[in-house]
């Protein structure tokens, strides 16, 4: 239902708090997030308003830099904390949040669980989770391109239904991706900070330029830089929009 990833300066979590409640309105079921901390991710994810997941978050105490989060309207698999979004992969490197369906997903979930990849959950979006972890796994070095970034489009392109998706990974501190077919995301492009969101109004408090993503288009986005390119490793140019409510 609903996304905001973040990479910058600022705490990550309070950030993406804001922009999660100013995508309350939209109506969700759960809520949580991830959070790059010097020694793994944190997550934390709660059934209900995003206020259960806020005083879940003060005990915590999250100070990262760079994070994704997510509202959740179940479509596959009820509404419990084990199926709320972020999901990681089960070798623990790739954390991914989705909004959409997976059609094929029961296909990938078969394939990777004969690889020895294990499932947590009922949802569509875990069998992308760790079919990036696969790619991941399995992608060689390739000098002058992400391996993160090669996973996650490699992926996509098996991918039948919809997707809007935020993408973190262990190994790569610093990097979040994005990506979006039938589901809208949005990047905003801020000072020494980048965000994605699945609506405008939840970085509008963060900064006004923003880059509409089009279907088949993803995002590598680091705090001062960011790319796009297709699902089929196009370059994109980007262009920056003006949010201005006032004109
Ligand atoms: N299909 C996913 C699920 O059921 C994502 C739902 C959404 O768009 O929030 O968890």
């Amino acid at each position: 239902c609903g996304i905001v990833g973040y990479v910058g300066r600022e705490r990550a979590g309070s950030v993406m708090l804001d922009g999660l409640k100013r995508l309350e309105y939209r109506g969700y079921d759960s809520a949580g997030m991830v959070v790059a901390m010097p020694d793994g991710f944190e997550q934390v994810k709660r059934t209900g308003r995003v206020k259960a997941l806020e005083e879940a978050l003060s005990e915590a105490q999250l100070g990262g830099n760079l994070g994704i989060s997510h509202t959740r309207w179940a479509t596959h698999g009820n509404v419990t904390e084990a199926n709320a979004h972020p999901h990681t992969s089960s070798d623990g490197k790739i954390s991914l949040v989705h909004n959409g369906v997976i059609e094929n997903y029961l296909g990938m979930k078969k394939f990777l669980i004969d690889k020895g990849y294990r499932f947590a959950s009922d949802t569509d979006s875990e069998a992308l989770c760790n079919l990036i972890a696969y790619h991941y796994a399995k992608e060689p070095e390739v000098d002058g391109k992400s391996r993160f970034l090669e996973s996650v489009r490699k992926t996509l392109s098996h991918v039948e239904g919809t997707y809007g998706i935020a993408v973190v990974c262990t190994e790569c501190p610093g990097e979040l991706i994005g990506a979006r077919k039938g589901s809208p995301l949005i990047v905003g492009i801020g000072k020494d900070e980048n965000l994605l969101a699945s609506d405008v109004n939840a970085i509008t408090h963060c900064t006004q330029n923003v880059v509409y993503l089009n279907d088949n288009e993803v995002v590598h986005l680091k705090s001062d830089d960011f790319s796009i390119c297709t699902v089929s490793s196009k370059s994109v140019e980007a262009v920056i929009h003006q949010v201005d409510w006032d004109t």
